[in-house]
């Protein structure tokens, strides 16, 4: 059981408080979905928890060790995923070799046993292989595996940068409008994958969407920013019934 905290997060650009105090926390095993207006800090706390961008205040921990001092890579390594809005693959390649590609990152062996071709590589090959098997299984890409990434359908082409996360041995995944772009069916595979990787991975999921049958069909919770403040935090029900959070939506339609 592991926990991510966001504790007293302020991000400011210039003059533009992207976001102000934000406080909340994610669990091994939740899914929380974070909603909010356009321009209301989403982007930006995902990117405070990956490392991409550091808070100008407050702290991100997971368990005991704060991330928001490490650089992007280090929070990687501590096992947070990030699946991007596009995702960038290798056009030319097939879905195996971009999921190959993503292990090597993680492999860890050096150039000299490379040119060598040391056992331990081998072992390495066969492993990486063995593991990305495993995740085509998953992600039910398995009869895709050959297929070339610029022959893939575009909801594919998502599930496999997914893939690519969870080549990384993660335990929280951050997802930002993972559903743009899809179709129905795509979206409902999307949902059910997402429950499932959470069933048997026990992992964290904290997801950026605007579309809200989608998040109150998949979230646990809802975290409602607003100009860069936490406005909601609960059940997707009571959220999304709370006179303040119709408010902050009733004003960006008028
Ligand atoms: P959301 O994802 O909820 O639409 P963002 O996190 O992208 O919102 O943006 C929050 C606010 O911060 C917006 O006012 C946006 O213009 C501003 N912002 C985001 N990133 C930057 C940046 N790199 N430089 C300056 N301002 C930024
Ligand atoms: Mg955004």
């Amino acid at each position: 059981m592991a926990r991510l905290s966001i504790e007293e997060v302020s991000v400011d650009f210039g003059g533009i408080h992207a976001l102000r105090d934000v406080t909340f926390e994610l669990e091994s095993g939740s899914i929380v979905g974070l909603i909010g207006p356009n321009g209301a800090g989403k982007s930006t706390l995902l990117n405070c928890v990956s490392g991409i961008t550091r808070p100008s205040r407050g702290r991100v921990r997971l368990d005991e060790k704060v991330l928001s001092e490490l650089p992007p890579a280090s929070v990687a390594g501590c096992g947070i995923g990030r699946v991007f809005q596009h995702p960038e693959l290798v056009a030319d390649l097939s879905v195996q070799e971009n999921l190959l590609i993503a292990c090597h990152r993680s492999l860890g062996y050096g150039l000299v046993s490379e040119l060598l071709k040391l056992p331990n590589m081998w072992k390495a090959e066969r492993d990486a292989a063995r593991r990305v098997e495993e995740v085509l299984g998953r992600l039910g890409l398995s009869d895709s595996a050959e297929l070339t990434i610029r022959n893939l359908p575009y909801g594919h082409r998502k599930l496999v940068d997914l893939g690519r996360a969870l080549l990384m041995d993660i335990r929280f995944l951050l997802l930002d409008e993972p559903i743009a772009g899809l179709n129905d069916a795509e979206v409902a595979k999307l949902r059910d994958l997402l429950l499932r990787l959470r069933e048997e991975l026990g992992l964290g999921i904290l997801v950026v969407e605007h579309n809200m049958p989608f998040v109150s069909r998949l979230c646990d919770r809802l975290v409602v920013l607003d100009l860069g403040r936490l406005i909601a935090n609960g059940a997707p029900a009571d959220v999304l019934s709370a006179p303040k959070v119709m408010a902050s939506y009733l004003g960006e339609d008028a």
